[in-house]
């Protein structure tokens, strides 16, 4: 038998090496040696450290070391670029962002060689995917960058970007940072991870090579420490960061209280959920590309396959032959399906977790196929016998490392794939596409596939919910987190510094000092707090007086502690489905609590006087603004909408506006009823239960409100509030970790606080830090600014059309 005849006999792949020499000489042709790229310009390499070849172990070239006096540099030069290139044309900077893309286009193959070399990825991945997909997101935002003006009315770019990246998609992250910064006219200073800087390096000359303005594109190379002096850099505006929870949560201390813009995408654990009527031969081709692309090392990765248990044995069973013939090798060969991870220290790290793993009784299967020699390889692995409390289960490996478990019910299945602190993506397989689409919204993830997985596209926003971070990239979403409306970037201090309330009236003097001489009555006329749509008494057995403008008691309120704040919190969570509540009943529950407010009016009016000295017609006027807020947003209810993408492939992404989860509310000192009304409006109109805190110095007008939403059918537990020191309820709710996004209106150095003190889960958070946010502008916040930060969007990818 010949040779030929002998591989049609046997089907055995044959070697399909790509040639490396492209990318070396382009390496060779620098010197194998890198200097950073400021103000397009080459600086002189400095301290150096080795990029290397994965699959080798071999030297690819030597990267200098960013210090901060590189970082100042670079910020210089962007902040110096600023001005010219914010101010040309939406066209023109689209021109600049296609020319990028051509050149990206034209180069392509280079690419994907040299991302190869770097990063240990299949060329038939980086050639297929990574760089196609980096085109797309220049041309895509091109577009925008044309269509900017139309589409975000008022909007400015924040200024000088920070962008730190991770190393397992280099130059797609790349392009998911620098194209949707540049089309919105900001400059950026990128940062590419420590083992793949390589392709970044190889984008700056083709940012040279496209015309772009000097300084417009910085890349500037080094490890975490060059990382972290981006961020802490005064004059950066905004920072946008892919990679780990841990780093996210350092760099979201780092710029709390600096007013910095923050996206963060962080870590998975992603459900890949197999129902008995899945067709279960795409299923499996699925998860071979949902947790052996890429080794494994992707963000999204379907790492947690949730199987029915009717068919779980036959799954499982199917899944092992599978295995067996992934081939494992050099990533420069076409025909293999699983290259080298990135580095030692990384495969390592998934050995280290995969004896903990087995030293929990997790049960571990292998194919067993040949691995080449030396180089950073790892074989897939499928771990059976883990239960949800499993290290395997919990922790992302960022590997080539699958965990299953079964399920009974679709419920189990929603129950279990929720339980992560982690909310990236998720995958269902069902042919029946009811069961798909009722357990679509039921799944807490930026991103559902149906019967596919780890599709991306430029249109489409990406991102998690939870630990995953916060901010989408791609599509509309993506835009909308490099910009900001122009007149929040020209604020002032409020008058009365720092945002703080004006100095508090104190008793009037001759008062009793003792508490019992508090109350002006014998019965106990202390408003109580209002949680799970009851009064309740505060847990201290404190209460506080509020005293009117001239020193005398008002009223009395409880003293709210943590305790008040934890049943509160509770309470919310237990009202979590007014989210799935329908909109139209949102909507008239809002506009029967504007109504039944309104037929008050004069009641608040003069409790509004009483407690701020205001004059009366004053104090009408913030009741009716209050009354006229609801109604916005009860309109608002049922006509914020996501959309339709149309992506390159037989799929369609839905794009759901979903409500963030528990929002936490302080309101403003001053404006009592109005400051309060016009967070907690968007806030339920979107779907969310809240805790509110009320102006610590003037809380009557909300407490009154009690019998307000009594009568006007809120449901118990969608609108909680408790009363007390405002900073330290403040405290307490961002450090609670069921309280899903915290909305703060207070003085810079307390807005600090909660941004700090939020970071346990990554709530989302937004402050006023001391700012003169004036809320009763109409114009400014009866629509999309609020709306914008009590929704996320879901992606569910639905496969459409022929
Ligand atoms: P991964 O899990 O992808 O390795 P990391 O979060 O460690 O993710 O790294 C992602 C990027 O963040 C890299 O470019 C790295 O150099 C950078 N980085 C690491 N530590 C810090 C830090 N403290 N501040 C800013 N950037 C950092």
């Amino acid at each position: 038998m010949n040779k030929i005849t002998q591989i049609f006999e046997t089907l055995e792949y044959g070697p399909a090496p790509e040639s490396a020499d492209p990318a070396l000489a382009w390496l060779k042709a620098h010197g194998n040696k890198f200097g950073h790229f400021i103000d397009g310009e080459w600086t002189k390499p400095g301290k150096t450290f080795a990029s290397d070849n994965p699959a080798t172990g071999k030297k690819l070239a030597d990267i200098t070391d960013g210090t901060p006096a590189d970082v100042d540099k670079a910020v210089k030069a962007a902040r110096a670029a600023f001005p010219a290139w914010s101010a040309l044309s939406g066209y023109e900077r689209g021109k600049h962002l296609y020319a990028i893309a051509r050149l990206v286009q034209k180069h392509s193959r280079l690419f994907a060689v040299l991302e190869s070399l770097d990063n240990g990825k299949p060329i038939r991945e980086s050639r297929d995917i990574d760089i196609p997909l980096v085109a797309r997101h220049f041309y895509h935002h091109a577009g925008w960058a044309q269509h900017l003006e139309r589409e975000f009315p008022g909007h400015v770019p924040y200024g000088v970007c920070g962008q730190i990246i991770p190393w397992n998609f280099p130059l797609l992250m790349l392009a998911w940072k620098i194209a949707p910064a540049l089309a919105a006219g900001n400059t950026v200073i990128l940062k590419p991870a420590e083992f793949t800087s390589l392709t970044a390096l190889l984008f700056a000359e083709i940012v040279e090579k496209a015309g772009l303005p000097k300084g417009v594109v910085n890349i500037l190379t080094g490890m975490g420490e060059t990382g972290a002096a981006i961020v802490n850099h005064a004059n950066v505006d905004k920072i946008a960061f892919t990679g780990s929870t841990e780093v996210g949560k350092i760099i979201r201390s780092a710029t709390a209280g600096s007013g910095k813009g923050l996206s963060l995408e962080l870590g998975g654990k992603s459900p890949y959920l197999v129902f008995e009527d899945a067709d279960i031969d795409s299923a499996i081709e699925g998860l071979v590309d949902a947790i052996w692309f890429n080794q494994g090392q992707v963000c999204c990765a379907g790492s947690r396959l949730l199987v029915q248990e009717s068919i779980e044995d036959r799954f499982i069973d199917k899944l092992k032959r599978r295995m067996a013939t992934l081939r494992v090798g050099d990533p420069l060969d076409k025909a293999i399906d699983i290259g080298a991870l990135v580095a030692q220290v990384q495969v390592e790290r998934v050995r280290d977790l995969m004896k903990k793993g087995i030293e929990e009784g997790g049960v571990v299967y292998e194919p067993d196929i040949d691995l080449p020699k030396g180089g950073c390889f790892l074989r897939p692995a499928l771990v059976t016998n883990v239960s949800p409390a499993h290290t395997l289960v919990a922790e992302e490996i960022f590997g080539p490392v699958l965990v299953a478990m079964s399920f009974r019910t679709p419920e189990e299945a929603v129950a279990l794939a929720n339980n992560t602190k982690y909310g990236l993506a998720a995958t269902i397989w069902s042919e029946n596409i009811n069961l798909a689409l009722d357990i679509a919204p039921k799944l807490k993830a930026g991103v559902v596939w149906i019967n596919g997985t780890n599709s991306f596209d430029a249109a489409v926003g990406f991102g998690g919910y939870k630990e995953s971070g916060f901010g989408r990239e791609g599509g509309k979403e993506g835009m909308a987190a490099y910009l900001k409306p122009s007149w929040e970037k020209s604020l002032k201090m409020a008058s009365s510094q720092a945002g703080a309330a004006a100095p508090k009236p104190t008793a009037k003097a001759g008062a009793s000092t003792n508490p019992l001489d508090a109350s002006s009555e014998n019965i106990d006329r202390t408003a109580k707090m209002y949680i799970g749509g009851k009064q309740a008494r505060p847990d201290s057995g404190y209460s506080r007086p509020v005293l009117g403008p001239d020193g005398t008691l008002v009223g009395e309120v409880g003293d709210g502690n943590r305790k008040d704040i934890r049943n509160a919190v509770e309470a919310a969570r237990a009202a979590l489905s007014w989210g799935t509540t329908a909109a139209h009943s949102r909507a008239q529950i809002l506009y029967f609590l504007a109504e039944n407010l309104d037929t008050r009016a004069d009641e608040f009016a003069r409790r509004l006087r009483a407690q701020t000295g205001e004059s009366l017609a004053s104090a009408h006027k913030e009741v009716a603004a209050s009354v006229e807020r609801l109604f916005a947003f009860a309109g608002w209810a049922d006509k914020y909408d996501g959309a339709v993408h149309n992506p390159p492939s037989r799929t369609i992404a839905v794009a759901m506006v979903e409500p963030i989860g528990v929002i936490g509310i302080v309101a403003p000192p001053s404006r009592p009823l109005l400051g309060a009304i016009a967070l907690i409006a968007p806030a339920l109109a979107m779907g969310n239960p809240v805790v509110l805190v009320p102006s610590e110095r003037s809380p009557l007008s909300l407490t009154d409100l009690y019998q307000v939403i009594e009568t006007s059918d809120v449901p118990a537990g969608v609108f909680n509030i408790v009363t007390g020191d405002a900073v330290a309820l403040a405290k307490t709710l961002a450090e609670h970790d069921g309280v899903d996004a915290l909305w703060f209106a207070g003085s810079a150095e307390a807005s600090a606080m909660v941004e700090k003190a939020s970071i346990g889960n990554l709530k989302q958070t937004w402050t006023t830090r001391g700012l003169s946010y004036d809320l009763s502008d109409r114009e400014k916040f009866e629509g999309d600014y609020f709306l914008r930060r009590a929704t996320q969007i879901k992606n569910v990818w639905v496969p459409y059309g022929a």
